[in-house]
């Protein structure tokens, strides 16, 4: 893959991978890991990314409970977002869990994509495994 193709990945792009089950995050040769769009590496500025897999489970490194919501997530709340560490990438997401003592840190999560009406944009989904 060339960095051109690289550069140019889209977060529509890692939405869509994560649904159809290969879902890619982007390295830089320091062994950092950001997700699209980046052309340089956010943590140290490399210029040189690469498209690698990213692993399968996560590992919630903090979850809260959202009670009050963006009118986009009206209908949910309250609902538990967690910050997620799969492999070198950090995601933030929505667990699919309502109860918020059945996420805690250290619990595993495998990532799914949400979308719906509502919302413009796909929704990062953490699922307890
Ligand atoms: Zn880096």
């Amino acid at each position: 893959m060339s960095e051109r193709e690289t550069a140019s990945r889209t977060h529509d792009e890692f939405c869509r991978a994560i649904e159809t089950g290969d879902p890619f995050y982007l390295a830089c040769p320091d062994g950092h890991g950001s997700v699209p769009p980046r052309r340089v590496c956010p943590e140290c500025g490399a210029q040189s990314l690469t498209v690698e897999a990213l692993p399968e489970t996560g590992r919630v490194q903090a979850a809260t409970v959202v009670h009050v919501a963006t009118s986009a997530f009206a209908d949910s709340a309250p609902y538990v977002t967690a910050i997620a560490d799969f492999g070198p990438v950090s995601l933030t997401g929505v667990v699919a869990e309502t109860d918020p003592e059945a996420v805690e840190h250290g619990t595993d999560v495998t990532l799914a994509i949400q979308r719906t009406d509502e919302r413009k944009r796909p929704t990062l989904v953490f699922e307890p495994r």
